[in-house]
């Protein structure tokens, strides 16, 4: 009798585990069973409309390099692209820019972009062959050779990743089925092919980059219930670069030799251990993504959140570079990796990178773009540095200067950025999961439509103010996040503080909603200081990165070999400054608050917030091969500084291009 006691109320536990782990959303394509139920589910593009310094982002897209790329990179972008019938470039970089244009015409409601494309969305759908098969087709032999295109590799499984990508965002926007329908063909042709031709058969990317294609079918999966997804997961899975070892194990962790890892494909793997944990969830693939992560800043890590990755992994000397695409590729997984997971550790690395990095490494008026920054840049110049990659325009601002991947690449960054600020909830109510100033409109409940409105100078400014509009009262639970470098937060409904604990990093206010509720909730945003290569130290607050400000000198450059002008930055201030350990124990750090946050906030002109802080410069420390020279260790007992102790100035790193953000300490 016992027994049978003990097992009924084990099965009733396990029934109600199961049932807590099974609530998903109502409204949203969220996962379907088998697939583990998401705490969080996207939502359709166009329900979150971005306000103030985000929506001036998106227009500086749109009226930049987003908006112009058919006209200014004709020659791979133009009418001759193979995805749109044409014998020009057939591989990567057409669906590169329409995975950043797509979202960005939606949530500008363009119709201009929209328009621009449509006419790939068209052709793709239009030209699928009768075995599922899409993209461009194989060239004729005698086709006439372009240079600066990439012609061939039609077969690619690769660049239809991307494109798979597009169409899964054209179709969050308009719902348009003839995506589900292309998708099911293509999936099948995959399904027949793919035991063959591997992933992996014309180019190793698509094997390293395979979870971009393994997220779209289950995305599928969750529209269409077909089973045959499934097994095509598993089939993708497999044939996929084995990442879960990778970051789980030590290849990362070496220095010498530095491992043989591509430094975007190391970025763009990561969500593909969490991609496939939906089907098998099992911890190993939570667990190694987190020990990756924590091996890249560990080993080749910087203050800014990214990593040294010159084309090959680099290790973490501050004037090592990092490449755009590798911070845009970072940012989607963890978009990605955040709505399966409900791990706001992903919402605050995605803050860091898109707060930090990516404002950086594309000019104010999005018409030039940097191939690899340095955490340290003392000098944007079209000079040899120490990179893997350090052939011409490796670090100045231009257009196909570098490698033009990023050219086409970075349009992603902040529109799905915007996208990923708000999530359904599995319990039927709305999540502000990633902070900024928004607005969303979506349904919760029972299927009532609510818009909450995101008022904040955040990530500047501590305050968050969200208002609640509805027709009538409706309850459901609203989510938001705290912050792991939160040490205290309060947070007011109507003015009246709220006794609550965030769990796991979540706070749930359910209550009955009416329209004007006001939800206030403040940040406390305290110094951080943390200590990278050589001892370096880096200065944080809240999820802002700070970083010396340099006085700038830009100058076009034109130059012979070049498609087009581009940009070098030289320094008008002196950099060689260390910070004594003492002001670092004292926090001696005084705020100055800008009167207000301008549309364009990321240039030193417009930077919000300033640090004023002494500091001493080390002439040991100088310029060396075009960048700073080796960062100066602490030395016992002291190093030498100049007599003269001076005022400096630090701004936060997105708003500078020149910049110390690791600094050297000394001791008196
Ligand atoms: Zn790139």
């Amino acid at each position: 009798m016992k027994q049978i006691y003990i097992t009924t109320v084990l099965i009733l536990i396990f029934v109600q585990i199961g049932f807590a782990r099974e609530k998903r959303n109502a409204h949203y394509i969220t996962n379907q069973a088998p697939l583990v139920a998401q705490p969080y589910t996207a939502l359709p593009i166009g329900a979150i409309h971005a306000e103030s310094f985000l929506q001036e982002m998106l227009k500086i897209q749109r009226d930049g390099l987003t908006g112009q790329l058919d006209s200014i990179y004709e020659v791979v972008c133009g009418d001759n692209n193979g995805w749109l019938g044409g014998t020009g470039d057939g591989w990567e970089r057409g669906p590169y820019w329409l995975d950043g244009l797509v979202p960005l015409a939606y949530l500008l409601d363009d119709d201009e972009l929209k328009a621009k494309a449509q006419k790939w969305i068209e052709w793709s759908i239009n030209n699928q062959q009768e075995d599922g098969y899409f993209g461009p087709r194989p060239l004729p032999e005698n086709y006439e050779h372009i240079p600066g295109t990439q012609q061939g590799m039609r077969n690619d499984w690769w660049p239809k990743m991307v494109m798979l990508k597009v169409l899964q965002q054209y179709y969050m926007a308009t719902g348009d089925e003839r995506v589900v329908e292309l998708m099911t063909d293509y999936f099948q042709y995959q399904l027949k092919m793919l035991p063959e031709n591997e992933l992996g058969y014309v180019t190793f990317w698509a094997n390293r980059r395979g979870g971009d294609n393994l997220a779209v079918v289950y995305w599928l999966y969750n529209i269409t219930g077909d089973k045959f997804l499934l097994d095509l997961a598993e089939i993708i899975h497999k044939q996929t670069f084995n990442w879960t070892e990778v970051y789980a194990g030590d290849m990362i962790r070496r220095l010498n030799p530095l491992p043989d890892l591509h430094c975007v494909n190391v970025a763009q793997g990561l969500k593909e251990p969490v991609i496939y944990y939906q089907q098998h969830p099992e911890e190993k693939y939570l667990e190694s993504v987190k020990k990756g992560l924590t091996s890249l800043k560990e080993v080749h890590g910087f203050v800014n959140g990214m990593y040294g990755g010159d084309e090959r992994m680099h290790g973490n000397d501050p004037t090592q570079g990092s490449e755009l695409c590798s911070a845009v590729e970072m940012m989607f997984c963890f978009e990605n990796i955040l709505p399966i997971t409900g791990d706001v550790y992903y919402a605050d690395y995605l803050e860091k990178i898109a707060y930090n990095v990516l404002p950086t490494q594309s000019t104010d008026d999005y018409m030039r773009k940097q191939y690899f920054q340095q955490a340290n840049q003392i000098k944007v110049s079209d000079d040899e540095r120490n990179l893997f990659n350090d052939r011409e325009g490796r670090n100045v601002f231009g257009t196909t200067t570098g490698y033009p991947c990023c050219l086409t690449n970075m349009h992603q960054g902040w529109p799905k950025f915007v996208q990923s600020t708000w999530f359904a909830t599995a319990d039927n109510g709305l999540a502000a999961l990633v902070y900024g100033p928004t607005t969303v409109t979506a349904k919760v409940a029972n299927g009532e439509l609510v818009t909450i409105k995101e008022e904040t100078g955040y990530p500047f400014k501590e305050q968050i103010l969200f208002t609640v509009e509805c027709e009538k009262t409706v309850k459901f639970p609203f989510h938001l996040r705290i912050l792991e470098w939160c040490k205290t937060f309060t947070l007011k409904v109507n003015n009246s503080v709220q006794q609550v604990e965030a769990q796991d990093g979540i706070v749930i206010l359910d209550r009955e909603w009416n329209s004007g509720d006001e939800v206030e909730l403040n940040l406390a945003m305290d110094f951080r200081f943390s200590h990278w290569y050589e001892m370096s130290l880096g200065i944080e607050r809240g999820p802002l990165v700070y970083a010396l400000r340099i006085e700038e000198e830009w100058r076009e450059v034109e130059k012979e070999g070049y498609d087009d002008t581009f940009w070098e930055v030289l320094p008008k201030s002196p950099w060689n400054y260390a910070i004594w350990e003492k002001t670092v124990e004292n926090a001696d750090f005084q705020l100055e608050f800008a009167d207000e946050i301008q549309p364009n906030p990321w240039n030193l002109e417009n930077a919000p917030i300033t640090l004023k802080t002494k500091g001493r410069r080390m002439p040991i420390w100088t310029e060396s091969r075009n960048m700073a020279g080796k960062i100066p260790s602490p030395s016992w007992p002291y190093r030498i500084v100049e007599e003269n102790e001076e005022e400096i100035t630090l701004i936060p790193y997105g708003c500078t291009t020149l910049r110390i953000a690791q600094f050297p300490v000394y001791r008196k």
